[in-house]
């Protein structure tokens, strides 16, 4: 039985005051213990959280690691130890925007979620198709991509402890959200590829969908048998909405 999580990624969002009101919203939510949650701060404000939500079963998690590890000469980075260190859990990896917006490849990714391990960080992996790959018929062939640079490099046991994100790039953002079967035609194939290498292993990996999620929309995506609850952006800087998505995934 997969624990449900669901996971909220702030993204370049917040100052101190706002995300200070956000963790007070967050302390008087009715959070389902059945639901694993964590949230994704900017790095400037990951202490802050850290020290706000500590005593609420809320993990805290990075949107970004170096590819490195350890500490040294690399201006503007941030390993996966120092995350670590002062107390993330997790970490995203390969979030769109990253591979999009900023020239990420399958391989600086699939480096990083070896990074994010070797340095005690849990990542969550984000995979997903653009638009235009989906509209020419290459979703499970762009997923399936993505997904086999991490397996081929660091093998089925590598995702005993990661989990998957399964986010269209069409549906973050945009207010389109993927239908119920559409994403979970993506997570049975994800599913089945992690599969053909370690049944067990495939059957114990946490699928989350991202793109769109709101409270309205929660219930039914997390009723499919492949998607073990939701990475949120936009949603989860409110924290009503954020609870309502959590009780969602623990319903
Ligand atoms: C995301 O960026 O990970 C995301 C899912 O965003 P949104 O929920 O705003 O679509």
């Amino acid at each position: 039985m997969r624990r449900p999580m669901v996971a909220g990624n702030w993204k370049m969002n917040g100052t101190r005051a706002s995300v200070a009101e956000l963790i007070e919203s967050l302390r008087v939510q009715a959070l389902p213990v059945s639901v694993e949650i964590a949230v994704f701060p900017s790095c400037l404000h990951v202490a802050q959280v850290l020290g706000g939500v500590d005593d609420k079963h809320v993990a805290v998690g990075a949107q970004d690691c170096a590819a490195q590890n350890g500490f040294g000469a690399l201006t503007g980075e941030v390993s996966a130890e120092q995350f670590a260190e002062v107390g993330c859990e997790w970490v995203l990896v390969g979030h769109s925007e990253r591979r999009l917006v900023l020239g990420e490849t399958d391989e600086v990714v699939s480096r990083k979620f070896l990074a994010a391990q070797v340095g005690g960080l849990k990542p969550v992996l984000c995979l997903g198709e653009t638009l235009e790959e989906r509209e020419a018929g290459r979703t499970l062939e762009v997923v399936g991509r993505q997904l086999a640079q991490v397996l081929d490099d660091h093998g089925i046991a590598a995702f005993e402890s990661a989990v998957i994100a399964y986010e269209p790039v069409w549906a973050i953002g945009s207010g389109l959200t993927a239908t119920p079967e559409q994403a979970q035609e993506v997570h049975a194939a994800i599913r089945e590829q992690l599969s053909r290498q370690d049944r067990q292993v495939a059957e114990g990996v946490r699928l989350l969908y991202g793109g769109s999620v709101k409270a309205d929309n929660a219930a039914e995506l997390f009723s499919m048998a492949d998607i073990d609850g939701g990475l949120v952006g936009g949603a989860s800087l409110k924290a009503n909405e954020f609870g309502a998505i959590c009780r969602a995934a623990g319903n």
